[in-house]
């Protein structure tokens, strides 16, 4: 093979096999992999030190690896161990074989009883997650992936923060995440509340798996930011009278007032039940 393919079987001491590539983000790719001892596939996240370096996130890898330890839950992606060589770390994860949730949309909008089961099982996670002081930060449809049972699996904490390294203040302070997916006063830079940041993601989330479309979007990011400091999106005419009033209080741009987990969870909205058709845990 090729020059990284070579380094990567040194490093790798034969225990882990090398497959395809599944997909890449930020730093890092993700390779199928296959461990030799136990036949078992894995799913392995190979980060290049140098890029890391180079941009001051060293620390934030560190982060991701402790906070991959602390969250195990159906709905979250596992760690099984962590790996290094001089240039790489390698994350050896529970291989996720249905693709992202992004490429699902990408086909098309969900029916709202689909997007329902997807949004229940993501709020479980990140509910999981601020329990325990975690606030994930990159809440995404590529970064929700499917399992062969179709269940979401949420992965990436590679900018996700601990509430101990909150200021005295209280808040979290790192602009971070991504555009269409950021909450205003993650934007505002005057600090934010981690877990208000994440629980508006989950709202451009649900309103993407129900439109099939971003409710800010702009060319111009600029204009882009303006619209989401305003709230300014409109619900598409399908949506259900229902799904528009969560949608609404989710995409509050005023954190303050922004529904809360346990509201969402005792939304009539979000309790309704689970299809027979959608098979969950
Ligand atoms: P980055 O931090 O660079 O964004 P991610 O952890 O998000 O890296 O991984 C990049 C992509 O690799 C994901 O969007 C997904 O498509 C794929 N991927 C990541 N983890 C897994 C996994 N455990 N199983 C299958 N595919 C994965
Ligand atoms: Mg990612």
């Amino acid at each position: 093979g090729d020059k990284s393919s070579d380094c990567h079987s040194a490093l790798l001491h034969g225990k882990y096999e090398l497959g395809r590539v599944l997909g890449h983000g930020t730093f890092a790719k993700v390779y199928h992999s296959r461990n030799l001892k136990t036949g078992k596939s894995v799913a392995m996240k190979v980060v290049g030190k140098d890029k890391v370096i180079k941009v001051g996130m060293m620390e934030q890898v560190k982060r991701e690896i402790s906070v991959m330890r602390m969250v195990k839950h159906p709905h979250i992606v596992e760690l099984h161990e962590v790996m290094a060589s001089k240039s790489k770390i390698y994350f050896a994860m529970d291989l996720v074989r249905g693709g992202e949730l992004f490429s699902k949309i990408a086909r098309g909008r969900l029916r709202e009883d689909v997007a329902r089961v997807y949004f229940q099982q993501l709020i479980s996670a990140i509910d999981f997650c601020h329990s325990r002081g975690v606030y994930h930060r990159d809440l995404k449809p590529e970064n929700l992936l499917l399992d062969e049972y179709g269940n979401l699996k949420v992965t990436d904490f590679g900018l996700s923060a601990f509430s101990e390294h909150l200021r005295q203040d209280g808040l979290l302070h790192t602009t971070c995440g991504t555009p269409a997916y950021v909450a205003p006063e993650v934007i505002g830079k005057k600090g934010y509340d981690g877990a208000k940041a994440d629980i508006w993601s989950c709202g451009v989330i649900l309103y993407v798996l129900l439109a099939g479309f971003l409710p800010f979007q702009d060319d111009n990011l600029v204009a882009m930011y303006r619209k989401i400091y305003r709230g300014d999106f409109k619900c598409p005419p399908w949506f259900s009278s229902e799904a528009r009033r969560i949608i609404t209080k989710l995409l509050d741009p005023n954190p303050n007032t922004r529904i809360s987990i346990s509201n969402i969870m005792d939304s009539s909205w979000f309790k309704k039940s689970v299809p027979k058709s959608v098979k969950t845990k």
